[in-house]
Parts: structure tokens; sequence; C-alpha cells
């Protein structure tokens, strides 16, 4: 297998997705074609969670099916095969997504100046609290200013770790 459960980004990405339960079916889920039985007995996770495991897997495109009649009793048999390779894709995209978010958040941070309420009833920018003669929108306390280079250090930083994870 070329995915690595072991890194802790992939292994959070696959977590969020099938649960920790799930987790348990994807680690010991055995190679080649299995049916959802097969996967139940090697891996001693219920049925039902094995078969929703198998169709999350599915609607990320981290698991094909095929579909084999037998020709005696002319049951379907559901053939399962896992294939994680398309979880760097999905770990891309999530990426991306995040860090498109945290970048905006760090924009908006660095354009506006921010007030607190002295009841603590919110944060302000400057915009708003000027409208109010620097009275809080709320409650009508005093607002404070708040120095919020603490918070851009840690966006700056989050940032900086996400864009250097390899995947
Ligand atoms: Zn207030």
């Amino acid at each position: 297998m070329l995915v690595d459960l072991d890194n802790p980004v992939i292994r959070g990405l696959i977590s969020n997705l099938v649960g920790e339960e799930g987790m348990d079916v994807i680690i010991k889920m055995p190679e080649g074609e299995v049916t959802d039985e097969e996967v139940t007995i090697v891996t001693e996770v219920p049925l039902n969670v094995v078969r929703r495991t198998l169709y999350i897997l599915f609607e990320n495109r981290l698991a094909t099916y095929r579909r084999e009649r037998n020709k005696d009793s002319g049951w379907l048999t559901y053939l399962w095969k896992m294939d994680l390779n398309g979880v760097n894709e999905l770990l891309d995209n999530e990426l991306n997504k995040l860090l498109k978010n945290l970048k905006t958040k760090l924009e908006f941070e660095d354009q506006n100046m921010f007030y607190v309420c002295v009841n603590h009833c919110g944060r302000f920018t400057f915009d708003v609290v000027t409208e109010t003669e620097y009275l809080c929108p709320n409650c009508g306390e005093d607002v404070t200013f708040e120095d919020n280079d603490i918070i851009k250090h840690s966006l700056k930083k989050r940032i900086q770790e996400l864009e250097n994870v390899e995947t």
C-alpha cells in the first residue's frame, strides 16, 4: 500500500470520513477482492459498520466493487476492493480548502482593527464601532482596542505548517 496510514494528516482525514470503527476496517482490510461478509470475518467489525465504511470509501473513490451473479442461486455477490491511492488527491483538496479559509481570515485580520466589548459580548471592526461612537453595539458599554498580533501570528504559523505538508 502506497498510502501511509501512520501519517497523522492522512489518518485524520480518513478517520473523519469513516469514523474510528471504520478505521479498523481499513487497517485490517484484506487485499484483493472481498465480500462484505469476508471483511467482517477478517476484521471482526460488525457487518453494518463494514458496509457503511465500504460505501463511504466508494463515494470518495477509495474503493470499487464488482457484481457477480451466482449461476446456481442467481444471487448477486458484491466484490469489494479497497484502493486508497485516491487519498492524496482528497487530501490535496481538503488542504487547499483549509488554506484558502485561513488566508481569508488572515487577510481580514490584516485589513481591520478590532475592538472588544468590556463585557466580552463581542469583537467588532473599526467600521462598526465608529458608527456607535466606540460603544458596544450589543450592550452599549465601552469597547477597547484589541491588538490582534497573536491571532495573526498563529494564523500565519498554521498556514506555513499546512503549506509544508507533503502529500
Ligand atoms: Zn457589549
